[in-house]
């Protein structure tokens, strides 16, 4: 979801994920997420063990463990994004980023527009913008959209088409996009969408399904996974997609 743009724009379009691209692993959010996710599943009544493994298995299944929520337990997606995303201490975790600020500035918007892609729901895709100070130059958010009973998520092929959709955009040739889930990238490319990164730290110790995980420890090493260009640090956003900076 995000707000429909009706115009046709030639230009091409620059989808960055939010979570854990835009910001650090390092910055412990992924952690917190997972705590707050686990005592979810324990408060529908799960023992421990069950919590967690149900808890993983609906990420690496779905891509998003609410998403196995709404579709296996119906839960209230918008008391699950409150008590989850809505309660992480951001403000605390998170702080201004000049250099991100800089590497967004230095993007030609004449050639390109800029977008962001996340599985979160607004308020919390907003709140990070807002915190890291780059909400001004982001022109649309397509979120997931908790609302409807139905939504869809990365890396399903429909929130794409979606995504497409929201920003009339119609060649899939001239998307950007870049994500930390090689599972997201991977179906954007099979979408045919022109130029995916990979935004790896590898390495880094992070939360994934609730587990802790090395980053990277399932991906091959090198700078190029099945042709994806992989990056330890947004700024070398510059390096790989050189022809939408300003020069
Ligand atoms: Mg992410």
């Amino acid at each position: 979801m995000g707000v429909p743009q009706d115009e046709k724009d030639e230009r091409c379009i620059v989808w960055l994920d939010i979570d854990n691209t835009l910001y650090s692993a390092s910055a412990g959010i992924s952690h917190a997420m997972g705590e707050r996710i686990h005592a979810y599943f324990v408060g529908m009544g799960l023992p421990d063990e069950e919590a967690s493994k149900l808890h993983h298995r609906y990420y690496s299944q779905y891509g998003l463990a609410i998403r196995g929520l709404v579709r296996h337990h119906e839960i209230d997606p918008l008391d699950f994004d409150r008590k989850c995303d809505g309660s992480l201490p951001l403000e605390e975790l998170l702080k201004p980023d000049p250099v991100l600020r800089k590497l967004l500035q230095d993007i030609d918007r004449s050639k390109v527009r800029v977008w962001a892609l996340t599985n979160a729901y607004y308020t919390h895709a907003n709140r990070v913008l807002r915190i890291l100070g780059v909400d001004d130059l982001i022109e649309g958010v397509v979120f997931c959209d908790y609302s409807d009973p139905e939504f869809n998520c990365k890396p399903e092929p429909e929130f794409y088409h979606n995504a497409m959709r929201v920003a009339n955009v119609t060649e899939p040739e001239k998307c950007y996009f870049v994500d930390d889930s090689l599972a997201n990238i991977k179906a954007a490319r099979k979408l045919g969408w022109g130029h995916c990164v990979h935004f790896c730290e590898r390495g880094l110790l992070h939360v994934e399904g609730g587990k802790p995980k090395y980053i990277g420890s399932d991906v091959k090493e090198g700078p190029d996974t099945e042709g994806i260009a992989a990056i330890t640090k947004v700024d070398e956003l510059r390096t790989v997609w050189p022809e939408i900076f300003k020069h």
